[in-house]
């Protein structure tokens, strides 16, 4: 089987302390294809403790001398996941122009200048108005912005929330989520396929599969596999679910990137 796990993170993210070199020897190990290293760069994100930012000389230098010590063993690509939110979108065009990825995630983990992973952004919503809020927030990012290949973790406002039921009724939002879908596949955007909600206890990655169903449907080709790890045992965890609901909606490739070009896989 052909994996490659486009979702990863090392000590250049401010919530994760493993070295680079440690995700790609587990990845060797474990028999993966190709592995992208995917940072965060969140501009003004607001927890100071987690500033999400790092020096892209020593990013792009150790990726490189990663990918000469490997070479033959594994492909690695140089990726970063950029948090959008609409006041930095000058900030993010500007970056993603000046430095050289392979593949660019964009992720909403910030609305209304409200961080996601606490309580303030559900203050006084409902779920309803909550996911609502969300989606409308990712809607917009989705037409105002071009630098990213594929969304991340495109319905992840359900791993928070503290709301007692998190699962999401697709239908609820598709009014939404469908215009998201269209925008992405008029301008020729993927998604990706984020294991990490398997690890939240959802029972289901980010995307639903419903969603997944629908981005096909919609005529939907790029799909990129991610684990989403802070730490080497994630690495490729639950791939094995991922290319299932992927064969069930229909995908008979995903997508792997050199360049920001993409070129698909089949599975
Ligand atoms: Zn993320
Ligand atoms: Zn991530």
């Amino acid at each position: 089987m052909f994996y490659a796990d486009y979702h990863t993170h090392s000590s250049f993210s401010s919530d994760s302390s493993t070295p680079i070199e440690e995700n790609i020897i587990t990845a060797i190990n474990i028999g993966l294809k190709e592995i992208a290293v995917t940072d965060h760069i969140d501009f003004d994100y607001p927890d100071p403790e987690f500033p999400f930012l790092f020096d892209y000389e020593k990013y792009a230098c150790e990726i490189s001398r990663l990918k000469e010590k490997y070479n033959g063993q594994i492909v690695i690509r140089t990726g970063v996941e950029i948090g959008i939110q609409p006041h930095v979108y000058g900030l993010i065009e500007e970056l993603a122009c000046r430095n050289y990825y392979d593949f660019i995630i964009g992720s909403t983990h910030c609305v209304d200048k409200f961080d996601l992973c606490t309580d303030e952004f559900f203050k006084g919503k409902s779920k309803h108005e909550a996911y609502a809020g969300y989606f409308k927030d990712v809607l917009n990012n989705v037409k105002n912005t071009d630098f990213f290949n594929v969304y991340g973790h495109i319905d992840f406002i359900n791993r928070y929330g503290g709301f007692k039921d998190r699962t999401m009724d697709y239908g609820e939002f598709s009014f939404i989520t469908d215009e998201i879908l269209k925008t992405l596949i008029e301008k020729g955007k993927g998604i990706e396929i984020n294991t990490s909600g398997f690890r939240y206890g959802l029972g289901h990655c980010h995307p639903q599969a419903e969603l997944v169903k629908r981005y096909r449907e919609l005529g939907g080709e790029i799909i990129t596999v991610g684990s989403d790890a802070h730490v080497p045992k994630d690495i490729a965890a639950d791939f094995d679910k991922a290319y299932h609901v992927l064969r069930k909606c229909g995908f008979k490739y995903i997508t792997i990137f050199e360049n920001r070009k993409p070129s698909f896989i089949k599975i």
